[in-house]
């Protein structure tokens, strides 16, 4: 996201310009066209948003009335995903704590990536070993990295309200994101960042082997399942997911937190992992 913004920009202007594109990138939209605006307009006018282009395909235009097609054009392809790594054999119950345990050793002290740099404490994941439902969201925000535990921020009160709501307690579900470090400015995670820390992902996802997992938002489908799609097309059904794991997706809560009218259509999402274990919501009191 980050390097779509031009360096000339104002630091508040920047700030509400990621927003603006974390925003369309949980509604699923990703291609932005860079439009070249001269420096000198950069300094005095408000950053002119991007263009989310849905279906640049569908734009039937010829290339020298707009050149960023062509630059479009001349983009080399997205390199392939690299596949998941095969799933592991099932272990006892007892050995999970165990289990993660050794991932998180094996973790260590990392330095894997350019994320390392800049984190306070590397966020493992949380919760319980054996849990029968597992989240799994984007990357640690700055109260993650205070704390070494993920979503307590302003987005975990909304995921703990979430849990609850499904009759759960927070403990009784394992959490833990694409990448363990805080990303500067709470960016999205890039692609060699999430795919360096995403096999420590599916060990833990294997370790704990849960029924259901649900991804939140955008980053956390596209790397689980290493498709791009909209969250609209991921959304409303149950998906297969490394052998009998049933995978959800719904809304990130921090778009929840900027779109609470979308908090409905994410209780119909928890609603259809709660029907797949078998779970009734507790009697409002
Ligand atoms: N957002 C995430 O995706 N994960 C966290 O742990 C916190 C905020």
């Amino acid at each position: 996201m980050a390097d779509i913004i031009h360096p000339s920009i104002g630091k508040e202007a920047q700030e509400a310009l990621q927003a603006r594109l974390r925003f369309y990138r949980d509604l699923g939209i990703h291609e932005f066209y860079r439009q070249e605006v001269a420096p000198n307009q950069l300094a005095v006018s408000e950053p002119a948003l991007p263009q989310p282009v849905i279906a640049p395909q569908a734009v039937a235009a010829p290339p020298a009335l707009f050149p960023q097609l062509q630059e479009e054009t001349e983009i080399a392809p997205r390199k392939p995903f690299p596949s998941a790594p095969p799933i592991a054999a099932p272990i006892p119950p007892e050995e999970h704590f165990a289990a993660l345990k050794l991932i998180r050793d094996d973790i260590g002290d990392c330095t894997r990536c350019k994320l390392a740099p800049t984190r306070n404490k590397l966020v493992f994941g949380d919760g319980d070993p054996n849990a029968r439902l597992m989240f799994v969201g984007e990357g640690p925000g700055a109260d993650e990295d205070a704390s070494g535990l993920p979503f307590v921020g302003r987005g975990g009160q909304l995921l703990n309200n979430m849990i609850q709501a499904m009759g759960l307690k927070r403990e009784q579900v394992y959490i833990a994101n694409v990448v363990k470090c805080r990303p500067p400015a709470n960016r999205t995670p890039e692609p060699d960042e999430a795919h360096t820390c995403s096999p420590f992902l599916f060990r833990q996802i294997d370790v704990v082997h849960p029924k259901i997992i649900v991804a939140l938002g955008q980053t956390a489908v596209t790397y689980l399942t290493g498709e791009k799609r909209s969250l609209a097309a991921w959304r409303g059904t149950v998906h297969p997911f490394r052998g009998d794991i049933r995978l959800i997706v719904t809304y990130h809560p921090a778009f929840l937190l900027r779109d609470p009218n979308q908090k409905k259509h994410a209780w119909a999402d928890l609603q259809i992992a709660m029907r797949e274990l078998g779970l009734t919501p507790p009697a409002r009191k």
